[in-house]
C-alpha cells in the first residue's frame, strides 16, 4: 500500500513544510512522496552511469569492472560494459564503486532528533527514560524535524531505503508529519504507525488512527507503504507487560488490514521466552518482523523460522544498550530474513551502515573464533539485498538487477581513508565512511551528486532541529 503522488508544485520546506504539517490534511494526501516535490515535478529521463566497478549484488549477474548502469525513469535497464543509449545523461563513475543502495530494517527516526541523549555515565537516565520523557514533548512538527534530519543522514549515508518505526504517535498529527518528512525527502521506506513515547500498558494503541490512514492511502506509485509498529506483549520489562488483550487486538486489526507488523523482543540472553510465547499465542508468521532477539534461544530460533517471520538486527544499540552480541550467523543459518537496522541514534549517535556492516561481520567472526565466519561480501549482503528481502522488497530493489527500481549508491575511492582499489566489496564493509558517498539514486532521482544532497538542504535542517530541540527540552524541563 502506498501513498499517491498528488502535490504538484515546487518542494515546502522551512516553517512553510513546518505549518503544513501541523495542519495536514489527509484527504489531499499531501504524504504523497516527495521525489516529484524535490526536483519541482522534473521527469527522470534515460541516465547512463559510465565506468564504474559495478557490484550488482545479483548472484547470477556477480561484479563487473568498468561497467555501465542505464536506468530510464525509475529502473535499471541493462547492466555491463559499453553501453550505447543515445541521448541518455551520463554520470561519470570511473574509479568509484557502484552499488544498490543501502537498506536499513528498524529505525525510530523521530528520536534522531535526540541524538547522543542517552546516559554516558551511571547513575542517568538511560535510553528510555530519556526518550519517553522528552519524547512526550513532542509536537507534530518536532516529529517533522526528528524524522528530516533522520532523512537527510540516510541519504547522505547511502541508505535508499528505510522502515521509520514511528513509536510516538500521540495523535494523526504526529504520524502525518513523519510521513511528510519522509515523502518529501524521495527516500523509499515503511512507516510502521506506532504508540506513543509513555503509551499506558492498558490502553490499546489508536487502531482507528491506523485504519483511517490505511484506508485513504492510495496504492499507486508511490515509495512509501504502511506498517504496524506493535508493542507486543511489552519486551522484558516488567513494567511495560501490555495485556494479552490489548495486544492481540492490536495485531489482529493490523492484520485485518494486511500490513506487515514489527515488533521487538528484547534484552540480553536471560529474557529468553518471549518468541515462544508468541510462537504458544500462534501470532509468529511471515507478517512479523522481529526486532534484536538477542535474547532467543536455539527452540526460539527455529520457532522464527518455521514461521518464516524475518529478524532485524542493530548491532550497535544492541551492545551500547547491553543486551549482548547479536545472533547473526544463527539468524542466517535458520534461514531466517534478516536484514541490519540503525534503530535508534539516541543510543547508536549516527547511522552509519558501512559501520553497520563491520560490526556485523566483526561481531560473528569474534563469537565463532573464526576469520572466515562472515564475509565482507555477506554483510554488504545482509544490508543491501538481504535486507530487502527482509522487508519483502526483494523484487523492488536490493541488487542492481535489470527490471528492478533504481536505488543505487557511487562510492568514490580517492580519499584517504580508501585511496587504492583492492578488493571492493571488503572496502565497503570495512573501510568507507558516509563521506565516500559521491552519488545517491532512489527510483532513479538522483537524491545526492558530488557529495552534496540535491532535495535537502543540510544547514537549514540542522538549523530548525535546533530550535525543534530547544522546545522539547524547555517544555520537559517544566513538565
Ligand atoms: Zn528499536
Amino acid at each position: 500500500m502506498r501513498p499517491a503522488l498528488r502535490r504538484t508544485g515546487p518542494a515546502r520546506t522551512g516553517q512553510a513544510a513546518l505549518r503544513d504539517a501541523a495542519r495536514y490534511d489527509l484527504r489531499r494526501a499531501a504524504i504523497s512522496p516527495g521525489p516529484a516535490d524535490v526536483t519541482g515535478g522534473a521527469a527522470r529521463g534515460a541516465l547512463v552511469i559510465r565506468g564504474g566497478h559495478v557490484l550488482t549484488m545479483d548472484r547470477e549477474l556477480g561484479d563487473m569492472p568498468g561497467a555501465d548502469v542505464h536506468v530510464d525513469g525509475a529502473r535499471i535497464v541493462a547492466v555491463g560494459p559499453d553501453l550505447q543509449v543515445p541521448g541518455a545523461r551520463l554520470l561519470d563513475a570511473r574509479g568509484m564503486i557502484v552499488a544498490p543502495g543501502l537498506v536499513d530494517t528498524h529505525w525510530h527516526m523521530w528520536n534522531t532528533l535526540l541524538r547522543s541523549m542517552s546516559a554516558t555515565s551511571a547513575p542517568g537516565p538511560g535510553y528510555f527514560r530519556v526518550s519517553i520523557d522528552l519524547g512526550r514533548e513532542f509536537g507534530p512538527g518536532d516529529i517533522y524535524q526528528g524524522t528530516r534530519l533522520a532523512c537527510a543522514e540516510a541519504i547522505n549515508s547511502g541508505i535508499t531505503t528505510v522502515h521509520d518505526w514511528c513509536h510516538n504517535v500521540r495523535g494523526q498529527a504526529h504520524a502525518e508529519a513523519g510521513l511528510r518528512a519522509l515523502a518529501e525527502s524521495g527516500l523509499r521506506g515503511r512507516f510502521s504507525y506506532g504508540y506513543s513515547a509513555g503509551h499506558a500498558n492498558d490502553q490499546p494503541m489508536d487502531v482507528a488512527g491506523l485504519t483511517r490512514l490505511h484506508r485513504d492511502w492510495d496504492s499507486g506509485g508511490g515509495l512509501l507503504a504502511l506498517g504496524m509498529a506493535w508493542r507486543g506483549p511489552g519486551g522484558s520489562n516488567p513494567v511495560m507487560r501490555v495485556p494479552p488483550a490489548v495486544y492481540r487486538q492490536e495485531i489482529e486489526a493490523a492484520r485485518a488490514l494486511g500490513i506487515p507488523v514489527t515488533v521487538h523482543a528484547c534484552g540480553p540472553p536471560s529474557s529468553a521466552g518471549q518468541i515462544a510465547a508468541l510462537a504458544q499465542a500462534g501470532l509468529l508468521g511471515p507478517d512479523l518482523q522481529v526486532i534484536h532477539a538477542n535474547c532467543a534461544t536455539p527452540a526460539e530460533i527455529a520457532q522464527l523460522a518455521e514461521a518464516g517471520a524475518s529478524v532485524s538486527v542493530s548491532p550497535f544499540t544492541e551492545i551500547l544498550i547491553g543486551y549482548g552480541l547479536p545472533q547473526t550467523a544463527e539468524f542466517l543459518a535458520a534461514g531466517i530474513p534478516t536484514g541490519l537496522s540503525v534503530d535508534t541514534t539516541v543510543l547508536s549517535g549516527n547511522a552509519d551502515m558501512f559501520a553497520i556492516m563491520k560490526v556485523t561481520q566483526g561481531i560473528a567472526n569474534g563469537r565463532a573464533h573464526d576469520e572466515f565466519a562472515m564475509t565482507a561480501r555477506q554483510a554488504l549482503e545482509l544490508a543491501t539485498l538481504a535486507g530487502a528481502r527482509s522487508l519483502g522488497m526483494m523484487d523492488d530493489i536490493g541488487s542492481l538487477t535489470p527490471g528492478k527500481r533504481a536505488d543505487l549508491i557511487l562510492v568514490e575511492t580517492g580519499s584517504p581513508n580508501l585511496g587504492v582499489f583492492t578488493d571492493p566489496a571488503h572496502m565497503l564493509v570495512t573501510a568507507a565512511q558516509p563521506g565516500n558517498v559521491d552519488t545517491v539514486l532512489v527510483d532513479g532521482r538522483i537524491l545526492k551528486q558530488g557529495g552534496t544532497l540535491t532535495s535537502l538542504d543540510p544547514a537549514e535542517i540542522s538549523r530548525e532541529a535546533c530550535s525543534s530541540l530547544a522546545g522539547v527540552r524547555s517544555r520537559a524541563a517544566q513538565a
